[in-house]
């Protein structure tokens, strides 16, 4: 398996991790599989979605926000709810399909990182 972090500076960031996974297949040797990415945290997620027109990812957040609003009648004492929700909301893994040695993402995807908690340090694994 194979980890790397995510640097985030915003309570709400999408930060595009194609190209760190994409040399973590390359890296593993692998040309006909699936590779897993996997996030270990309860107020951040991955989406697979839109690279080619930075707005989309805006506009994905300007919906979140407006869904899941950060202050309501939450329970949860640690007063974050709104990213667990999010977070849930986008998943913990996503897996992409790898023939002859290459994801196989369309034209217009790539892997966000999603944080709703932050900034934070974060992790990513990822596994073929
Ligand atoms: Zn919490």
């Amino acid at each position: 398996m194979k980890k790397f972090s995510v640097k985030t500076s915003a309570r709400t960031e999408f930060v595009d991790i194609t190209a760190e996974v994409a040399e973590a297949v390359t890296a593993s040797g692998v040309t006909d599989g699936v590779v897993t990415v996997f996030i270990p945290h309860t107020t951040a997620g991955v989406q697979i979605n839109e690279n080619a027109d930075p707005d989309v990812m805006r506009d994905i957040k300007v919906v979140l926000d407006e869904v899941v609003p950060w202050s309501n009648n939450y329970w949860h004492a640690e007063g974050n709810t709104a990213a667990h929700v999010k977070a849930a909301m986008m998943g913990a893994s996503a897996q992409i399909i790898v023939e002859d040695g290459r994801m196989q993402l369309g034209t217009w995807q790539g892997i966000y990182f999603c944080e709703f908690d932050g900034p934070r340090q974060r992790t990513v694994w990822v596994k073929l």
